[in-house]
């Protein structure tokens, strides 16, 4: 069996301009910032792969319509459209896979765009970065952390001191070695991407390492970064890791991700 991947949005968000394009003023300049983005996906991944299905992030929830689901500072900078049926649990199985047989799921970051359909997977092996776990457990501003499900408790990934490219650490979920776990710190201090290598391309799952491609490409920081240095050191390591590897980059909110996964579109880097 072929490695496939598929890509599932969890409904839509639209974010103040400043937000996913950092401007002078940064995080403060999102409260400020009076312009709106268009609709951006909000994606998970389903990989499927021969030793299981590999779940990557689980995206937002429904209940983000609730007036008090988010502080209020988040509330006023972002816009949700989400029914419970665009959840990734009610996807997965139109989709023909089962959440209780999905393999294992691996956490970019724990924001809710990404966090928001972990309820979805009370029976699975749930991954994610012991580091960004503890940050975002006692964080109340971007990580409504009150709302994750009681029994949430992830398996901390046991990052090997072995450099995969330009990556220092790394992790493979799978035996052959091919669905890998890198450290991609920036847009949150312990930010992680999957990589999947089949067919001579590397399936770069970067969650929300930039917003889009092209931003990338301009190594342009977002405003949310704690450590704007962090973030673009990050995007350069990307982009060294693609000079030597053709890679397909799927950024979470990019609205051209599920496009270049159909068409296998490498980040040209010449252009
Ligand atoms: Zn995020």
């Amino acid at each position: 069996m072929d490695i496939r991947i598929h890509a599932i949005s969890t409904g839509a968000v639209k974010l103040k301009t400043a937000q996913p394009r950092r401007k002078a003023g940064g995080a403060l300049r999102i409260l400020l910032d009076r312009s709106w983005t268009e609709w951006l996906p909000m994606y998970a991944w389903v990989v499927e792969h021969p030793e299981g299905v590999v779940v990557v992030d689980t995206g937002e929830t429904a209940r983000t319509s609730e007036p008090d689901y988010f502080h209020w500072a988040v509330r006023i900078s972002v816009r949700m459209d989400v029914s419970p049926e665009q959840e990734i649990g009610p996807q997965l199985r139109d989709a023909g896979f089962d959440p209780d047989g999905v393999r294992m799921v691996v956490m970019t970051h724990l924001h809710t765009d990404h966090a928001g359909g972990l309820h979805h997977f009370p029976n699975t092996e749930i991954l994610a970065s012991n580091d960004e776990y503890q940050y975002a457990r006692n964080q109340k501003l971007e990580y409504p952390s009150k709302h994750w499900p009681d029994w949430f408790s992830p398996s901390p990934i046991p990052f090997e001191p072995r450099a995969y490219g330009p990556f220092e650490e790394s992790y493979s979920v799978t035996e052959a070695g091919d669905v890998v776990v890198v450290p991609t710190p920036g847009h949150t201090p312990h930010h992680v991407s999957v990589i999947v290598k089949t067919d001579g391309l590397s399936y770069f799952l970067a969650g929300d390492t930039s917003y889009t491609e092209e931003q990338l490409l301009e190594r342009h920081p977002d405003a949310v970064s704690p450590k704007v240095k962090v973030a673009v050191q990050t995007m350069d390591r990307i982009l060294r890791y693609a000079e030597t590897e053709p890679t397909v980059y799927l950024p979470s909110h990019d609205p051209g991700s599920a496009e270049r996964l159909r068409n296998k579109q490498t980040l040209n880097l010449a252009a």
